[in-house]
């Protein structure tokens, strides 16, 4: 079976800065992360849509949002508690699965430096959601899906086998952005 993969990125952000611009983040998932899963996937990149876009993913996709900071946080529309991101800063996104009508990975724009960290966060919280693994921080020689994941520029060559691996794995996606708890 062809497996491709399109990383979903709903953009909720702020404004672009002089380091700090979708368009650049967009090539940077795209080259230094997507482009790189190639074990078995016959192709991976990502996919920037507006916020009242809806979307139909495929069943080995996955959906990010990036919004403007964390005061915005759409876990937490959902109804999960988000006190500890808010009162870690160094977290650029976060990510809380298991919930009715799927997952939810978020990015703060507002905490992320530059564009580098942009894209670096969005793979790491995607990474998050097709693993369901809370505990992928901890496996060997991981960079990019480390707990200080966005200190790295580039990913580790089991960074993208753990994420190639999650790619392969049907979860249920979101196809919106969440507005509400859902009952
Ligand atoms: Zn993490």
């Amino acid at each position: 079976m062809a497996i491709q993969h399109i990383l979903w990125v709903f953009d909720l952000a702020g404004q672009n800065t002089d380091y700090k611009t979708r368009t650049e983040s967009k090539k940077r998932l795209d080259l230094l992360f997507l482009s790189n899963c190639n074990n078995g996937i016959e192709s991976a990149r990502s996919e920037w849509v507006g916020s009242a876009t809806i979307i139909a993913p495929h069943e080995f996709d996955a959906v990010v949002f990036l919004i403007p900071n964390v005061g915005q946080s759409l876990i937490n529309k959902v109804g999960v508690d988000v006190s500890v991101v808010k009162a870690d800063i160094t977290a650029l996104g976060y990510t809380a699965t298991g919930m009715p009508g799927g997952g939810v990975s978020e990015v703060y724009w507002d905490r992320c430096l530059n564009s580098q960290e942009v894209a670096s966060s969005i793979f790491h919280e995607a990474a998050h959601l097709k693993s369901e693994n809370g505990k992928m921080h901890d496996k060997p020689r991981m960079r990019v899906l480390s707990v200080k994941g966005a200190t790295y520029d580039y990913p580790s060559w089991e960074d993208l086998e753990f994420y190639e691996a999650a790619i392969k794995r049907r979860i249920t996606l979101r196809t919106k952005v969440p507005s509400q708890i859902i009952p």
